[in-house]
């Protein structure tokens, strides 16, 4: 049915890069083989999801949606994938995303953006455009995303479903192609909070190629999404997330819902997080920075694509070639700045100085944990742009991250979930919980009630 789904609306939703229904077939076939033999799967075992094309797979491409990894295959599985399928999932296919996951829009993508189910014309957010498409228009019931700086909770809002950052540390790099190593986080799209869960439990835990990978137990994510009750939780709206620059629309569903967990009985209190203001200058130094150097690999031997390789020409003019051709311009504004930003005499200024915000913000969260179990805040201020709209102004994209990129720099779990549509447009908004390093299941609890 799901790929019979794929064949008749994937021609304008645009939401897979590559879709093997072979392979799938064959994967749904062997799950049936494993259940017949008695084999112990978990709970998603035969149901589909899209991956992002950003996790390596032994049997599919991985392009990073970049053209200098067109026609690449990966020698292995990432981390993610390999649990995916021993949990028994058919994977369908790979899904697009701005380019090396850089991005609030999938307008950056080598291959063409993705558009929102909601209205075409319209972005299905970004980086993980693909798989909040794929999951919104109904071609698959879950997909994977990857969230460095809002990736999954920003394309989760602007779609209608739900969305979630695990803590990092939490779900494994291991296989997924790097963009900035200290914010990457591997997550779940769903159309429901529980079904969340169940994928994040499915693929999270601890990974011993991963060396940031948390040796801790996978919080209890399920059971809190089944409990989804909020009676005499603290909740925290956070007083700098919000205001001005919000479409109304979206300040209008957020504040009907914090009336809601109140009504359910939850304390809410304003909270304040002063440096939060300092999280998207901060973020666009340090994610930058560790993409100049994990990109550096990307050097016209290792992987993919090689041009002017015509005996002439040295290894390094082949690499500037190939990483001319290569890299779009997103990725190459940010290889600069990273490089700069990295430069001796300007480190300290810039990452240095960065870094230093980056503890202050984690301190705000810290702080403010201290007052309240969970923080609250819309998760974009506005609805769905128009594609194109931004496409010019790198700085008018960077302000779709304003109310996600805080949980990045921290490491803290947050998710968003839909909480109605806006009455100027009647697009999807979304709620984002924020809740403390491993406390995932917080996220889930508050979800759930929202959802109910
Ligand atoms: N939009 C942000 C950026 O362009 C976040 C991307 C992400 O989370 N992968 O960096």
């Amino acid at each position: 049915a799901h790929l019979d789904r794929i064949a008749e609306v994937d021609s304008k939703v645009s939401a897979f890069l590559h879709v093997d229904a072979q392979r799938a077939l064959e994967q749904a076939r062997t799950v049936d083989e494993r259940i017949a033999k008695g084999d112990k799967l978990g709970p998603l075992a035969g149901v589909p999801i899209a991956h992002k094309d950003i996790f390596a797979t032994d049997d599919m491409p991985t392009t990073a949606g970049s053209k200098i990894l067109e026609g690449w295959r990966p020698p292995y599985d990432a981390t993610v994938t390999r649990r995916l399928r021993e949990a028994g999932l058919i994977i369908l296919g790979k899904t697009n995303l701005d380019e090396f996951a850089m991005g609030s829009s999938t307008e950056n993508s080598a291959y063409g953006p993705s558009h929102n189910p909601w209205d075409l014309s319209r972005i299905p957010g970004g980086s993980s455009g693909g798989s909040s498409a794929a999951v919104a228009s109904f071609q698959a019931p879950l997909s994977t995303g990857t969230d460095t700086g809002g990736s999954i909770r920003q394309p989760a809002a602007v779609t209608g479903i739900v969305g979630m950052k695990p803590t990092y540390g939490g779900s494994s790099r291991y296989g997924l192609i790097a963009f900035a190593s200290s914010l990457d986080t591997p997550g779940p799209f769903a159309r429901n909070v529980l079904d969340a869960a169940l994928l994040q439990e499915a693929f999270s835990g601890h990974d011993e190629f991963d060396s940031t990978s948390i040796d801790a137990p996978v919080p209890p994510v399920v059971e809190a999404a089944r409990q989804g009750d909020v009676a005499g939780l603290r909740i925290g709206v956070v007083k700098e997330l919000g205001g001005e620059g919000f479409q109304p629309g979206v300040l209008a569903r957020f504040h009907e819902t914090v009336d809601l967990l109140e009504s359910l009985g939850a304390k809410v209190v304003e909270v304040s997080c002063p440096t939060f203001g300092y999280a998207l200058p901060a973020y666009y130094l340090i994610a930058p920075s560790e993409c100049s150097s994990n990109l550096a690999r990307f050097d016209a031997m290792r992987y993919g694509l090689r041009v002017g390789d015509d005996g002439t020409r040295s290894a390094e003019e082949v690499m500037a070639l190939t990483r001319a051709a290569g890299f779009g311009p997103e990725v190459k504004r940010r290889i600069m700045l990273g490089t700069y930003a990295l430069s001796s005499g300007y480190y300290d200024a810039y990452y240095g100085q960065a870094q230093k915000v980056r503890t202050l913000i984690s301190r705000d969260f810290e702080a403010a944990f201290h007052q309240v179990d969970v923080l609250i805040s819309p998760t974009t201020p506005t609805t769905a742009f128009p594609i194109g709209e931004r496409a010019d102004d790198p700085m008018a994209m960077y302000l779709a991250d304003l109310c996600t990129i805080p949980s990045n720099l921290s490491g803290n779990a947050a998710i968003s979930v839909p909480c109605g549509l806006a009455d100027e447009d009647g697009l999807p908004v979304g709620l984002q919980i924020m809740a403390p390093v491993l406390g995932d299941d917080r996220c889930y609890r508050v979800g759930a009630a929202v959802e109910k």
